[in-house]
């Protein structure tokens, strides 16, 4: 089970656009506040960064959860041509916003690669793909061609492929057996905290739910929706995710988990595991 490489971050071929177009707040996840459209203090001329081996100590955790699915790469060499912000700043302020809709495409096409493989139904996998054309061509278009894409009519038409693929597997495992919390285990549930230890939550729908510091340790979440689950400090030690729906490496690097967590195959065990 591939993807296409385009929709992993390759940062040597980057503009550092993820350190330059988009902007933080210090918090938890970053030691300074940063505006977006500015290079970060800890950026080097050749767009690599200074602290690459202590984001975490040094108070920069939310560098190491984030990831573009390629659209650095892509609108650096691709939409640009090859030419940085900083050997042409006339570019700075086209790139950036390039930049950030092509993430959002990029991440589209993420989770219809998974939705065509994953769906039973080819009907389905046949929209998928047509669809994943759709957005893979505005995507590799010029610039205007990006930043005139309607980017919410397309989020739309993805979330209802989504749901619908999601709703079929999820149906594949039937409720009988499945673990519930009071009715909890629902999609934008919060269950910030919730002790889920060695639970059975295969196919359940946890889309957009609050997982922030659940213990998930041991559970089984097969063909489980996890479709913009928040798992930041989520205990996802021994779990098996090797068959759940939707999961991102973003939200592997927001969590914990060890070297026993089953991971999608497409997905890499973050560094900070092991
Ligand atoms: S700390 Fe490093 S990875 Fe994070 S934004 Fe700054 S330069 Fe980029």
């Amino acid at each position: 089970m591939t993807i296409s490489p385009t929709l992993r971050p390759d940062c040597g071929s980057c503009f550092a656009l993820c350190c330059t177009a988009l902007g933080f707040a210090r918090s938890a996840d970053f030691a300074i506040d940063k505006p977006a459209a500015a290079p970060c203090p800890n950026l080097a001329g050749d767009f690599s960064c200074t602290i690459h081996q202590r984001l975490r100590p040094r108070g920069f955790r939310g560098c190491t959860v984030f990831d573009c699915f390629g659209a650095g790469q892509a609108v650096s060499q691709h939409t640009f041509g090859g030419i940085s912000w900083a050997e042409d700043p006339s570019s700075r302020h086209s790139m950036f916003a390039v930049f950030k809709t092509v993430k959002q495409l990029h991440e589209m096409l993420w989770y219809l690669d998974e939705a065509g493989r994953r769906t039973f139904d080819p009907e389905l996998a046949g929209e998928a793909a047509l669809l994943s054309g759709r957005i893979a061509t505005i995507a590799q278009g010029d610039a205007s061609a990006v930043l005139g894409a309607d980017v919410e009519l397309l989020h739309g038409e993805v979330r209802n492929l989504l749901m619908e693929v999601s709703g079929e597997v999820r149906g594949s495992y039937g409720a009988e057996g499945t673990a519930t919390l009071d009715g909890g285990l629902r999609p934008g549930a919060d269950l910030m905290g919730a002790a889920l230890a060695n639970r059975r939550l295969c196919g359940v729908d946890l889309r957009g739910a609050y997982l922030i510091g659940a213990d998930l340790r041991g559970s089984d979440l097969a063909a489980a929706d996890m479709l913009g689950a928040d798992l930041r400090g989520a205990q996802l030690h021994g779990a098996d995710l090797s068959s759940a729906l939707y999961v991102t490496q973003p939200q592997m690097n927001a969590a914990e988990g060890n070297s026993d967590t089953h991971l999608p195959t497409r997905l890499s065990r973050p560094d900070h595991w092991l």
